[in-house]
């Protein structure tokens, strides 16, 4: 290790669909965090450690801000970014610049300006920006607010390389308190994924397919409860609970003759049998139970 190494905390802001799963499954170049068309489907903080010659970082991919604070889940995922970010060495604002800027842009505006760490100013999606879909021009304003400023494609991959390079340049040369302790505590966790669980990186699979093969029709609130898993050698056995507020939408998750809910049991047992390198039997129950948003933490 060469003596210039940097060790930093870099939380992704931005609103819901901006693009920030997708740029974090980029940096560390796993499937970390759930992506789907629907935003909103990162419902916790997803940690990452991303590691290279200049150093080792601990990604945050925080959930959105939601503009509609309705329901007990959103109100509580509104509470976490800001934690997260009074931690942070360093903020990536990522911006949707094909979508044009409405509230919840200023509301992550506002949240990166109140921090006190350095701060990127990533322009994303400039694969379909074209055009009159470029909305780029609105942030101009902000641009000597922030530290420095680039133009990507998380889902191309696009100038993703820079934006580390640009990180590590801002990142300060000190590490802060407690860095190192959480870097050696996610190195030392035994998951397909530094900083998560196995039971989580399960649950968070199953609930990929599950908004992949619903799409619109499935709710936000839908959880998955990992009951068992049993490394057999050649086999595992997982058995999960699909979790839903609504008999009706319980019925729509299972679907004809149950076509919808061994299709996603399929998607899933595939993704994890390829993460896995072995085998995988996945035994999926619907479970419909109004309380169950109360017991998210
Ligand atoms: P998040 O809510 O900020 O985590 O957003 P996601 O990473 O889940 O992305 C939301 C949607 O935008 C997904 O359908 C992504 O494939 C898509 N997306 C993300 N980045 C890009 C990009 O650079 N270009 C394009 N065309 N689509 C993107
Ligand atoms: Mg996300």
């Amino acid at each position: 290790m060469s003596k210039t190494q940097k060790f930093g905390r870099v939380v992704l802001l931005g609103r819901p669909n901006a693009g920030k799963s997708t740029l974090l499954n980029q940096i560390i170049g796993q499937k970390i965090s759930i992506t789907s068309p629907r935003p909103q489907t990162t419902r916790k903080n997803t940690l990452a450690l991303f590691v290279n010659s200049r150093g080792k970082i601990i990604f945050s991919d925080t959930p959105g801000i939601m503009h509609k604070v309705e329901d007990l889940i959103s109100k509580k995922i509104n509470l976490k970014t800001p934690k997260e970010l009074n931690k942070a060495d360093l903020v990536v604002l990522l911006i949707d610049i094909s979508r044009q800027k409405g509230e919840e842009e200023n509301k992550v505006i506002g949240l990166a300006r109140n921090s006190p760490a350095k701060k990127i100013l990533a322009y994303n999606k400039i694969d379909i920006a074209k055009g009159k879909k470029d909305h780029l021009p609105d942030y101009n304003f902000l641009e000597e607010e922030f530290d420095d400023v680039i133009s990507i494609s998380a889902l191309k991959s696009t100038h993703v390389k820079s934006l580390i390079e640009k990180i590590f340049d801002l990142l300060p040369v000190k590490a802060s308190v407690g860095i190192k302790k959480d870097i050696k505590l996610m190195e030392s966790q035994k998951s397909p994924i530094p900083g998560q669980s196995s039971d989580t990186y399960i649950s968070e699979i199953i609930r990929e397919k599950a908004f992949l093969v619903l799409r619109k029709e499935l709710p936000y609130t839908v959880s998955v409860e990992i009951k068992e898993v049993k490394d057999k050698g050649n086999i595992i056995v997982i058995k999960a609970d699909i979790l839903t507020t609504d008999k009706r939408y319980k019925k729509m998750i299972i679907g004809k003759k149950a076509t919808t809910i061994k299709k996603i049991g399929q998607r899933a047992r595939k993704e994890l049998e390829l993460v896995s390198q072995k085998k995988v039997y996945l035994d999926l129950t619907v479970i419909s139970d109004p309380h169950w948003p109360e017991r998210f933490v």
